[in-house]
């Protein structure tokens, strides 16, 4: 069996070394010579829009999908009259748009911050009149790790970030004085059957991710699956999915979602049952979804920028490093690793250690 993979990052590696214990091998269409799911994949270099790798990509291909959201629509588009692409192109275009995206969450009851559509220098200043001031001006496509995107404090402040952002459909959202930001990595079906992760806990820095920790009985749970659920049965979603959200005073707001595996899940492959990457794979080929739970407590930390001493790394009891063999670039995930335990105490006590490799120091 063959799945295709639009993409050949590291999403699309672990995807193929999740896929191939189950017997499916993976291709993957990426334009860099230097993919790093090469290791795991058979690699198609060629543009995400060129008719020929799309074809190519999706010869003797069970399902077709996609490991990042800025796959042109138009190339699933096409892919579709070639195989079957799971998540669909709709679920995509949705997650692409912040407009249409929190438009739909609200439709379906999801709460989120107050948001408005910024097409011009005037809907700004109307926006931020009906939003109050703070407030986060954001590029309606195309953002991600927090690019994109300007703090608004003062009325001031409108002028700079619209020099900086303007000139492409935007949204303002009030600024949501958030305690904790979570994900749910949930999954369903072709059958229509969903799963869910236990909830995610997550710190970023400057709008990159940098520490997920995995939850266990978290009160906010059964509210994040409620959500996700309607989400996913409204897009008739296949595959896994990621819901981002803000908890403030007890309740809990949506950001967005990711129609893919999700760098908040990557704590999954050794700290679940089944991992996010094998999930994705079962639900996209119409197989039986694996078990969720997670096996013990888990905390994932991301190398951003610089790789630590592998050896220092494989020296701490119970740490599993992911090295994506990238070229280091400052702002770019190199690599991950899970430090698993057996519960959350012994988990804090470990945690500091391998934090302190991810900061560069030396151990
Ligand atoms: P996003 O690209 O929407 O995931 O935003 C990146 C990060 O910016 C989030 O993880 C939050 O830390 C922060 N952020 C985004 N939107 C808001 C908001 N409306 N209020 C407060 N912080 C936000």
């Amino acid at each position: 069996m063959r799945l295709g993979i639009v993409g050949g990052g590291q999403l699309a590696r672990m995807l193929a070394l999740a896929a191939a214990p189950l017997g499916v091998r993976c291709r993957v269409l990426e334009p860099a010579a230097d993919a790093c799911a090469a290791v795991a994949a058979e690699h198609i270099r060629a543009a995400y829009d060129d008719p020929a790798g799309l074809r190519r990509l999706a010869e003797g291909a069970a399902c077709v999908t996609f490991e990042f959201e800025n796959v042109p629509v138009a190339s699933l588009d096409y892919l579709v009259d070639h195989a079957p692409v799971f998540p669909s192109p709709q679920a995509l275009a949705t997650a692409r748009d912040r407009l249409v995206e929190k438009t739909l969450f609200n439709d379906l009851g999801i709460s989120t911050a107050a948001f408005r559509a910024v097409d011009t220098r005037e809907d700004l200043d109307a926006a931020v009149t009906a939003l109050g001031l703070p407030a986060v001006l954001k590029t309606r496509t195309l953002g991600y790790d927090g690019k994109g995107q300007a703090v608004l404090r003062a009325a001031a402040d409108a002028d700079a970030a619209w020099a900086a952002l303007g000139g492409v459909p935007l949204i303002l959202e009030a600024f949501v004085p958030y305690g904790r930001e979570v994900s749910l990595i949930a999954v369903r079906g072709l059958a229509g059957a969903s799963v869910f992760y236990p909830l995610t806990e997550n710190s970023h820095r400057g709008g990159i991710l940098h520490l997920s920790l995995s939850r266990a009985n978290d009160p906010m749970q059964a509210p994040a699956q409620e959500y996700a659920r309607r989400l996913l049965n409204a897009l008739e979603y296949v595959g896994v999915l990621a819901l981002e959200l803000f908890e403030v005073d007890g309740e809990l707001l949506a950001n967005e979602f990711a129609p893919r595996v999700h760098n908040s899940g990557h704590w999954t492959i050794e700290g679940a049952e089944t991992s996010q990457f094998e999930n994705h794979v079962r639900a996209v080929l119409g197989l039986p979804l694996g078990r969720t739970e997670a096996t013990g407590a888990a905390a994932m930390i991301n190398f951003i920028g610089h790789m630590p001493s592998r050896e220092a790394v494989l020296r701490l009891p119970a740490v599993h490093l992911h090295d994506y063999a990238k070229a280091a670039r400052p702002g770019r995930k190199l690599g991950h690793a899970t430090l698993c335990a057996k519960d959350e105490k012994s988990l804090r006590a470990h945690l500091p250690s391998l934090l302190a490799l991810a900061e560069g120091d030396a151990l």
